[in-house]
């Protein structure tokens, strides 16, 4: 079967290849791919800079935003055949957290992940997975149920957060979200939904696609090129999904008294100063809180289906109309090499060759 793949450590080295079809065991579920969602991650692995090929492998299978049909399954009560599923991305290792059901907590950093470390991804026609790990998706979101992998993300950043503020009465009112690219898009319909005043804000002009999604939602979109950061307030909530330092050096002055920041990105290292003397005691004196949320649990995909649906509901198509492109997999270069202005990209298994769907669009962050 053709898959997308890598050879890790290697820049670009991304290609189509013909590799084996994985086959039904007791332990793995196999799947028929219908689509993937390609991300920043996948475009990080093909630069070189991390995965890891499976056990016995010399190559990756890309591909951990999957929405699959179950092709063939053993013993399972809860997944059966012809199923529609989403897979999580991260199996255990033997650490404390991953024995109680929390891989997306590890300490002892021995997990794998599908498409990214020691597991194939889902990008090829076919995929095997443990069958333990398997979302169903109701028939009715087929269309996007493909974003749920990042949408859960996005709901741990947020799970975690309202978790951490059981510690005190909080009535948040205002959040910011840094980053309007499908991470920052997703946790503002999200934090939207639970009536929050939602400020997303990226580098891009207003009028853009990505500014428009923000704003169907209800949230206003800030371009840092009309209004500097820090003219925007305080807020009880800052989401950092960025990536960027300065970015979040800058919100950090922005978070209320009791306010919580998450930190969603991944930070290359860089030589920023920073007033620590006063970072410390702003922690301090205001009961503020950062913390880091990495990976989703099986938990947050499930409380993302129910999600997805409200957003669908409240905020019609907004999801569908950021999925900017879906190609066929013979047209993998597309989703690796994104135009200025794509947000989310698709890859489609399930008809062989079909036509391009592209939405003109504007600046991204
Ligand atoms: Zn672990």
């Amino acid at each position: 079967m053709k898959a997308v793949i890598v050879k890790p450590g290697e820049k670009d080295s991304v290609h189509l290849e013909d590799v084996p079809r994985p086959t039904l065991s007791s332990s793995n579920a196999l799947l028929k791919i219908k689509r993937v969602g390609i991300d920043g991650t996948d475009i990080e692995i093909n630069s070189g800079s991390y995965g890891e090929c499976p056990t016995g492998s010399d190559y990756l299978i890309l591909g951990h935003e999957c929405l699959a049909v179950v092709e063939d399954i053993e013993g399972s009560s809860s997944i059966q055949k012809g199923d529609l599923v989403v897979p999580t991305v991260r199996r255990p290792d033997d650490c404390p957290n991953c024995m109680n059901g929390e891989p997306d907590m590890c300490l002892k950093g021995e997990y794998k992940e599908h498409g990214i470390r020691g597991l194939h991804g889902f990008a090829s026609e076919f995929g095997v997975t443990d069958p333990n790990f398997l979302i169903k998706i109701p028939q009715d979101l087929e269309n996007i149920g493909v974003l749920l992998e990042p949408v859960s993300v996005a709901e741990k950043g947020i799970y975690h957060t309202f978790k951490i503020q059981e510690r005190l009465k909080w009535t948040p009112r205002k959040a910011l979200v840094l980053g309007s690219g499908p991470l920052g898009l997703l946790t503002t319909f999200l934090l939207r939904l639970k009536g929050l005043e939602v400020s997303t804000v990226a580098r891009g002009a207003r009028g853009s696609l990505k500014s428009q999604l923000v704003e169907r939602a209800g949230a206003e979109y800030v371009s840092t090129a009309e209004k500097p950061l820090n003219t925007l307030g305080k807020f009880d909530i800052i989401m950092e999904v960025t990536g960027v330092s300065s970015v979040a050096v800058d919100a950090q002055q922005l978070l209320n008294a009791n306010g919580v920041m998450c930190f969603l990105g991944v930070y290359p290292p860089n030589t920023l100063s920073l007033d620590v003397g006063k970072a410390y005691t702003d922690l301090v004196l205001g009961n503020r809180t950062y913390f880091g949320s990495v990976n989703a649990n099986k938990r947050d995909f499930e409380i993302g289906v129910s999600d997805i649906r409200q957003i669908e509901k409240n905020f019609p198509a907004v999801l569908r109309d950021m999925i900017t492109k879906t190609v066929p997999l013979s047209e993998y270069k597309a989703a690796f090499y994104p135009d200025k202005g794509d947000i989310k990209i698709l890859l489609d298994l399930s008809a062989g060759e079909k036509e391009t769907k592209v939405t003109p669009l504007e600046d991204s962050i």
